[in-house]
């Protein structure tokens, strides 16, 4: 019974992890991929790059350097913790949902007009992608700024080299803590629209969000995490954030730590004062400092923030 169980997990943890290259929601489906690989084109061509396009796109030393293989670990490790702890939560966002709409009918009644259709599309759409993407940089923000989440954190921050699958270079805990703030966020948007539109939230709703995602994915989300040096024009590097900005969060130089926080939008980061525009950084080098070499095998990215918030606790108790 419990060999049948066991291999129903692996099996639901594999097809996941391939999933990803399928799901359209996903930053790594082939679709995105293949479109990154055109801008990468793009990018060979236009700064002249030595050598042949396979060798700069597919280069070795980044795909199957230590620190990619620490990523593609992660990447399948976080995919069975998805199917044993994260899956179930999901129909909690559904609950957010209903009680806000209850609470709001509550508080003030049915509403006097109600939004139509179209409106309530237009709408949702821009204040759920708004308002997830700030939530998103407040987390962010937090991550670097609270020391013991940034213990978590720096397993994103540890890689030395990028590729798309840096992306899920991240520690369990933070899967968590993103998680449970993309459940909120969309169960209480998700509910005031209920209430707003008289229910006319259905699957039509959605799709002006994907709309918006898909463009994000398709021009090039899976380049933020690897060598090619996508900018975008100045003016527009203050609304959105391209890929090179996000390398330069990755940055190993102090004066580019805690910068570029932003997810899609850069708005925030101009408002906190941590934006940084591509053409202030030509040559970056991707890690923390001394410490990236204490990150180098999946066990110790995975043992080393409990490790560190342990000294971190017992340093302030001997203090006080
Ligand atoms: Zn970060
Ligand atoms: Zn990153």
């Amino acid at each position: 019974m419990y060999f049948n169980e066991v291999f129903e997990i692996i099996n639901e943890g594999v097809s996941l992890a391939l999933s990803y290259f399928i799901d359209t929601e996903k930053r790594i489906h082939i679709l995105y991929l293949f479109s990154s690989l055109l801008l990468a084109f793009f990018i060979y061509k236009k700064t002249k790059i030595k050598g042949s396009f396979w060798k700069y796109v597919f280069n070795k030393r980044i795909w199957l350097s230590k620190s990619a293989l620490i990523d593609y670990g992660l990447f399948i490790f976080n995919s069975f913790l998805k199917i044993l702890l994260l899956a179930p939560y999901v129909v909690f966002s559904l609950y957010i949902a209903f009680y806000t709409n209850e609470m709001l009918l509550q508080g003030f009644g049915f509403p006097q007009s109600s939004l139509n259709v179209t409106l309530t599309i237009i709408l949702y759409t821009i204040t759920l992608t708004i308002i997830n993407d700030f939530s998103v940089f407040i987390v962010h923000y937090l991550l670097h700024k609270v020391p013991i989440l940034w213990e978590f954190h720096k397993i994103h921050h540890s890689a030395t080299t990028l590729n798309p699958f840096t992306q899920y270079r991240i520690h369990p805990i933070e899967l968590i803590i993103n998680n449970i703030r993309s459940i909120v966020v969309f169960g209480l948007i998700t509910g005031l629209f209920d209430y707003l539109s008289a229910h006319q939230i259905n699957k039509l709703v959605f799709l002006g969000v994907n709309v918006f995602s898909f463009i994000f994915l398709l021009f090039g989300a899976n380049l933020r995490h690897s060598h090619v040096k996508l900018r975008y024009p100045k003016i527009i590097e203050y609304l959105l954030i391209s890929p090179y900005q996000h390398q330069i969060h990755h940055s190993d130089n102090p004066k580019h730590f805690n910068k570029n926080m932003g997810s899609k939008l850069a708005i925030w980061d101009w408002m906190f004062g941590t934006l940084v525009l591509s053409k202030s950084a030509s040559k970056i080098k991707f890690g923390i400092g001394k410490e990236t070499r204490k990150y180098n095998s999946l066990l110790s990215n995975l043992w080393n923030p409990f490790k560190n918030i342990l000294q971190i606790i017992t340093r302030n108790k001997q203090r006080t």
